[in-house]
């Protein structure tokens, strides 16, 4: 389908790419990897009058990896993380994760911050900074400032992004050795967005008990979310078959999808909890 007419720029720096974004009365659009962009002109789910394309704006695409944590730069698309052999030491669940993500030539050119930007609630990245409390680091024409991951998601499609700002980079907080870790999705197709997934990690204590859980699932509602009760419930427990067992039954209670095309409620439900079941067996494994 064709898309609609737009203008276009391509800005050098930052300052520019934010100035153009704010001269047009908030009908100017950032275009990245133009994965999900561009399916969306073609539908006529948005017809921005211009379009600033980043990708020449200069260290965006960089993966910095320190002691305090691990700093995606916003143009970092999905296949510099999976050939990044850094990343499945320095965060093996983020590795994980993206490995689910799209098809070859998608992931080629799809990128972190437009995946969060995006929003799409099924999608595996906002799932993971949400999971793992990252921050989302963006800059606009009133400054820059930093906005946790779960005050960024409003809902589906939804951000706290202000239309003249850019997502520059998402930070991951660093991830200890021996932790444990797990990434379960399950989708219609290999590469399809998750008909439901769950991301899962916890330290354990010195007599091996979970402690600091994170569970948070992906595609049950509006936005990815962490899953209170069943934290709750692993911490201070052994990740033994029982307590596998009480966090898949309460992962599938606290979600409360709807029906859709793809599945009915009930089913997603149910889906969630073995997806947290299978997330919690390869963590304790
Ligand atoms: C067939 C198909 C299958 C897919 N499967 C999956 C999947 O399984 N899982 C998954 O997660 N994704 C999937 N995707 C989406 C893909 O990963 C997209 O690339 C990604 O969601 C958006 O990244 P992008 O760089 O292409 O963003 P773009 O399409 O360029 O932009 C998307 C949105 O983000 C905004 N934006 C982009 N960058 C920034 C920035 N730095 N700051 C502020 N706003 C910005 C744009 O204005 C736009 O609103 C699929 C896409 C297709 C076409």
């Amino acid at each position: 389908m064709k898309l609609p007419a737009f203008e276009y720029a391509c800005p050098a720096t930052l300052s520019e790419a934010v100035a153009l974004l704010a001269s047009h009365d908030g009908d100017a659009k950032a275009i990245a990897g133009g994965q999900s962009l561009v399916p969306m002109l073609a539908f006529r789910v948005a017809s921005p009058s211009l379009l600033v394309d980043l990708r020449k704006l200069p260290g965006l695409d960089q993966i910095k990896i320190t002691d305090a944590g691990i700093r995606l730069g916003a143009l970092v698309r999905w296949r510099d993380i999976l050939d990044d052999a850094r990343l499945r030491h320095a965060h093996p669940l983020l590795a994980a994760a993206i490995k689910h993500v799209a098809h070859y030539q998608i992931r080629n050119r799809g990128t972190v911050g437009g995946s969060v930007a995006h929003a799409d609630p099924a999608a595996e990245m906002p799932g993971v900074v949400v999971t793992c409390e990252a921050t989302i680091a963006v800059t606009g024409k009133s400054g820059a400032r930093v906005i946790p991951a779960d005050s960024f998601f409003q809902g589906a499609l939804t951000t706290a992004l202000a239309p003249d700002e850019i997502i520059t980079e998402i930070r991951f907080p660093a991830w200890p050795a021996g932790r444990r870790f797990g990434f379960e999705e399950f989708a219609l197709r290999r590469g399809d967005f998750a008909l439901a997934a769950a991301a899962v990690f916890y330290d354990q204590d010195v007599g091996g008990r979970a402690a600091n859980a994170h569970v948070g699932v992906i595609g049950v509602g509006d936005r990815p979310v962490r899953l209170a009760t069943v934290e709750a419930a692993l911490d201070g427990a052994r990740v033994d078959a029982a307590a596998i067992a009480r966090a898949a039954a309460a992962a599938s209670a606290a979600v409360d999808p709807q029906d859709d095309i793809h599945a009915s409620a009930a089913y997603r439900r149910s889906l969630v909890g073995t997806m947290v079941e299978r997330a919690l067996l390869s963590a304790s494994a």
